[in-house]
Formats: C-alpha cells, structure tokens, sequence
C-alpha cells in the first residue's frame, strides 16, 4: 500500500511545471518507453503536460503502471514502426 500522506505532499494536480514554472494541464498523451532495443507505446497516458514549454509530466503510480503493462500486459495492438538509419541516409 501506498503512504497517501506523503504523495499528498506533492500535488500532481494545480502544480507548475519543473522546468519553466508555467501551469500545467492535465491531458491524455501518447507515451514511449524504450527497454534494450524494444520500444513500447501507451495511448491515452493521463499526463501533466506544461501550457508554456509542452514538457509532458507522468505520475509516478502512472509510470509504474507503464512498467506492469510491459512485464505482463497484454497489448491492444502490435504496430508496424518505421526506423531510419542516419547513418545510412547519405
Ligand atoms: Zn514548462
């Protein structure tokens, strides 16, 4: 179980944002994880995102949720990826 009182000293909700102070609003985005060379994706991510710079805040219990899906989730859907080498391009 979680300590409430010591997540409730950090509101997620009403704060600003880390990096340039402005406000942040809650949205639904789109998020990547990248473990070894698999990359994962999580659609409609209840996110923090800053109205000023876009910087994109994920809650912790978000995150860790993330971390389960790709242990033992099952997927909605496997998606082809397009890769480009740039090494490769010239
Ligand atoms: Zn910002």
């Amino acid at each position: 179980m979680r300590d409430e009182e010591a997540v409730s000293e950090v509101p997620t909700q009403g704060t600003r944002c880390a990096l340039c102070g402005h406000s942040l609003q809650e949205a639904l985005v789109l998020h990547e994880e990248q473990r070894g060379d698999r990359l994962f994706l999580f659609r409609n991510v209840p996110a923090q995102v800053c109205s000023a710079c876009g910087e994109t805040w994920i809650a912790e219990g978000t995150l860790a949720e993330v971390d389960r899906l790709i242990q033992e989730g099952k997927p909605s859907e496997v998606v082809e990826t397009m890769l480009f080498d740039l090494a490769a391009s010239r």
